[in-house]
């Protein structure tokens, strides 16, 4: 599987006219290696050449990670006083062109940049992107057994008491359930309560959540290498009329996008059914964010439904649904489901319903 992947990226490379891919922090590196670089000060780099073997720079003490049973590429510890950019030059030595791994600490680029002055740096997104976008049936076996498990999360949160309790604990709550349900961790979970509940990305704090509140629950985590991402909106109470009916234009602005996604449709056309709906209802101007993101390896990646990208839709697309509204001062609502383009209509992965969730 590496190996072929590694092939299709070198395939790439020759349309690009790209010499060298460079890959460090990030999901292209364990996309093509199974191999995740530590986030840390010490190079972890990938030189894969377009036309000779790869190797792969590691700490020395961070070598006994690599599963060297992968093959494609061979080993280069370095040691505590060796100078990891100076190894990664004299490997790319002679590229015109070099792709470096978007994620890639700037202290390496600009060492590497000056180590190799007449070269040419480009993003090696543009090689790895296209690839990772088309998940195969391995991979979307994975994201659905992740989304199952939020889904299931989503759910067992409903039975659950929300009032009187911090938006920090119901947080925590949701996240050691996605660890309970076969996560290896979880990324985020966001619980925006109230007036919170009106900006997208809220940070879950000391808010004690009220009889009344709306909250905005968004979550998910990692589970065999792939991400969950669902978003449910919990009521505790007795939603008000006004809550009800801005809630059916966003559920029905997330179906009808749902509904539009197939091969061929511009991902731009997705956003535009859902903000088209909120929009005619009255919303559009609290509709701040676009619909939604590519996931995989990565939580956020391509393709990006968003206005202005014309790219097309292709099978094996996984993305996000998540239209929201957001009333400032006062509260907001999202729904959010992870869609796969098939040849046979959207899937969606995650299947917890829709309506909001009536909580104590
Ligand atoms: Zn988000
Ligand atoms: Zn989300
Ligand atoms: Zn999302």
């Amino acid at each position: 599987m590496f190996a072929a992947r590694m092939d299709r990226a070198r395939r790439r490379m020759q349309e690009l006219r790209i010499d060298v891919v460079l890959l460090s922090v990030g999901a292209d590196l364990p996309y093509l290696t199974g191999y995740e670089a530590m986030p840390l000060e010490r190079l972890t780099m990938l030189v894969l050449p377009r036309d000779a073997e790869a190797v792969l720079v590691v700490p020395r003490l961070e070598a006994p990670r690599v599963d060297d049973r992968v093959g494609g590429f061979t080993l280069r510890p370095w040691d505590e006083t060796e100078d990891p950019v100076a190894i990664v030059a004299a490997l790319a030595s002679g590229a015109q062109r070099i792709a470096v791994g978007d994620q890639t600490w700037a202290r390496f680029v600009l060492g590497l940049s000056a180590a190799l002055p007449d070269t040419a740096f480009l993003n090696a997104s543009d090689v790895l992107s296209p690839l990772r976008a088309v998940k195969d049936a391995d991979e979307i076996a994975a994201l659905r057994a992740a989304a199952h498990a939020a889904d299931a999360v989503a759910l067992e949160m409903a039975q659950e008491r929300f009032s009187g309790r911090t938006e920090r604990d119901v947080s925590r709550e949701f996240a050691q359930r996605l660890i309970d349900l076969g996560h290896s961790r979880a990324n985020f979970a966001i619980v925006a309560s109230g007036p919170n509940g009106a900006s997208p990305h809220h940070e879950p704090g000391e808010r004690v959540i009220d009889p009344g509140d709306v909250v905005v629950c968004d979550f998910g985590g990692r589970m065999r290498g792939y991400c969950s991402d669902i978003t449910r909106t919990y009521v505790v109470g007795h939603p008000t009329d006004e809550f009800a009916d801005l809630f059916d234009v966003l559920a029905e602005a997330q179906a009808r996008a749902v509904d539009a996604v197939e091969p061929g449709v511009p991902a731009e056309e997705i956003d535009a059914v859902a903000r088209r709906i909120i929009t005619d209802a009255g919303y559009g101007s609290y509709f701040i964010h676009r619909t939604g993101h590519g996931i995989g390896l990565d939580a956020h990646e391509e393709p990006y439904l968003v206005a202005g990208n014309d790219e097309k839709l292709e099978v094996g697309n996984v993305f996000s649904v998540e239209p929201g509204i957001y009333l400032p001062g006062r509260y907001g609502a999202r729904i959010e489901d992870i869609v796969v383009v098939t040849g046979e209509g959207p899937e969606s992965l995650n299947l917890a319903p829709h309506h909001a969730y009536i909580v104590d």
